[in-house]
């Protein structure tokens, strides 16, 4: 793109996939990009200590693929050509406690380990001319101007000798994940930080990796199965990635306890899902080792934006602005969505500046995060034990329940019967693709509300408290966030489709 990229140098903290995606959206704007990174930087495809949780799986949602695909078009392929498992050549099977069914993931998408996309996407990124690499490198404060400017970074390089230094930027875009220490930083210069949204979670994951034999390779299916938090059903994911590898993961929040890392105990964790068939499945798997867990006490939603004096020079992004749980797989496409979000400002700011840039943004991003902090919250405050904090409540959640339980009835129903028409619409809803008005609304409450005498409707009805159909929509607008500017970055329709893969649209 770029006509004068007169902006200056720009350093990012953090090469995890957000520093990544913003280096590259940064290139396009500024002279120089630096990218400062604490760990030593592997030169192929393995896990680093700075993401400790890239041993666990990662899915990129369509939305993701989308923004990854405009950035570094082909990237699929590199993944490919590295080994990674192409999903036209596979079903996945969902299964939830109505039932399960086979559905086609969208077209030209590919998965992998978290290191492999990573890599493949630092490879791009160590290609585009004007961005450099700081790796082994600690940052460790902001560098401010008599004004309050954000005009660098202090720096320690992890040798023995621990050399300090700073490198100076005129802007610096935080994306060190959820070790960040931007709060910190600030209120150490005397900013006072807006009490953040906390998700009191208390995640566990368990994950154990297999070589998938020689006869299972044409026939794998990946399952997907959902927990049933009011049981203790825990959710599953037995997922493909490169090299013919397969792994299980157990996940359950709440005060349920955290799903075992002992070999046996994950087996036979395995054997109590809504898809029975994942513990014979796996029993056929050659174990790579024994599981490994991840836990989280809590996600954290920052509110910046609503810092009258934040910095000029300063960004903060990913993990660092808003973390999630990650059963959902969320967090990467969500630093994707900022990124974007950041290319739009910078280009509007280009043709018509305006004061307090910096806030503008984190505006921006915060509306773009709602759809999916709210998503990802509401369907955790299901287990009992999780609990949402701060100056914001949460909009709709006993509402939301009920209407997502009789529309998981019926769209299984349907799924079974091989019309994906429901079950589709959830998807991109998931995807972070369809906004949830669109989802949550009077034609489909009244669509739903049939009277099939099921407890579901019931309780759906119940929690409503309006049998007039004519006053659905106004209710519904009680309940559910509005969403506004949400979804600005989603421009291209032909995308859109082939996200829905074989799903109706
Ligand atoms: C168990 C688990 C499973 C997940 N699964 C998914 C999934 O399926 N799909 C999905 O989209 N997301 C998933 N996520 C979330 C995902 O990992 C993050 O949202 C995503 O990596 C974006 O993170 P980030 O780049 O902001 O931070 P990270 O990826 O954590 O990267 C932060 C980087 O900053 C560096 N750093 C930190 N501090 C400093 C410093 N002071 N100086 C220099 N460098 C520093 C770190 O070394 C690291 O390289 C999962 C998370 C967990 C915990």
């Amino acid at each position: 793109m770029a006509e004068s990229k007169a902006l200056g140098k720009a350093v990012v903290i953090g090469a995890g996939i957000a520093g990544l995606l913003a280096a590259r959206v940064l290139s396009d704007f500024y002279e120089n990009v630096v990218i400062v990174e604490r760990d030593t930087l592997p030169a192929e495809p393995v896990n680093r200590p700075g993401v400790p949780q890239s041993y666990h799986p990662h899915r990129v949602l369509p939305r993701g693929d989308m923004i990854l695909g405009r950035y570094f078009p082909g990237y699929i392929t590199d993944m490919l050509e590295m080994g990674a498992d192409p999903s036209d050549e596979e079903s996945v099977i969902i299964a939830n406690r109505y039932g399960s069914f086979p559905i086609q993931p969208p077209k030209n998408t590919a998965s992998s380990s978290r290191p492999l996309l990573e890599w493949v996407i630092r490879q791009r990124v160590q290609r585009v001319e004007n961005i450099q690499f700081l790796s082994n490198t600690e940052v460790t404060g902001l560098i401010t101007d008599d004004r309050g400017t954000v005009t660098g970074i202090y720096t320690r390089e992890r040798n023995e000798q621990k050399t300090e230094g700073s490198v100076t930027a005129d802007m610096v875009v935080d994306t060190a994940g959820r070790s960040s220490k931007a709060a910190n930083w600030l209120e150490a210069l005397g900013y006072q930080i807006p009490e953040p949204e906390i998700l009191k979670v208390s995640l566990g994951y368990s994950t154990r990796y297999y070589k998938i034999p020689e006869p299972l390779h044409k026939e794998w299916r990946s399952i997907l199965s959902d927990a049933d938090p009011d049981k203790g059903v825990c959710s599953s994911y037995l997922f493909r990635i490169e090299n013919n590898v397969a792994g299980s993961l157990l996940f359950s929040a709440g005060d349920e306890p955290y799903p075992s890392t002992d070999s046996d105990e994950h087996q036979e964790g395995l054997k109590h899902l809504a898809a029975a068939e994942v513990a014979d499945i796996t029993s056929q798997l050659e174990p790579i080792q024994a599981p490994r867990g991840y836990r989280v006490k809590e996600s954290v939603r920052h509110h910046f934006e609503r810092m009258d004096n934040w910095p000029a020079g300063l960004l903060v992004l990913g993990d660092a602005f808003c973390s999630f749980d990650p059963i959902y797989g969320q967090g990467m496409t969500v630093a994707a969505i900022e990124a974007e979000t950041i290319g739009k400002c910078l280009q509007e700011q280009r043709s018509n500046p305006q004061p307090q840039f910096e806030r503008r943004v984190l505006e921006r991003m915060q509306r773009a995060v709602e759809p999916a902090w709210w998503l990802s919250s509401v369907s955790d405050l299901r287990w009992k034990g999780v609990e949402h904090s701060g100056t914001d409540t949460l909009k709709g959640v006993a509402f939301v329940h009920k209407f997502i339980d009789l529309f998981t009835k019926k769209a299984t129903k349907l799924a079974i019967e091989n019309n994906f028409s429901m079950y589709g619409t959830m998807f991109m809803m998931n995807s972070l693709i369809l906004p949830p008005n669109e989802f949550f609304n009077a034609k489909v409450l009244a669509e739903l509300l049939n009277d099939d005498g099921s407890e579901e409707e019931q309780q759906l009805r119940a929690e409503l408290g309006e049998s007039d159909p004519q006053k659905f929509q106004a209710r519904i607008d009680e309940l559910i966030p509005s969403f506004e500017g949400a979804y600005d970055g989603l421009l291209n329709p032909a995308a859109v489709t082939n996200a829905g893969g074989g799903f109706g649209s």
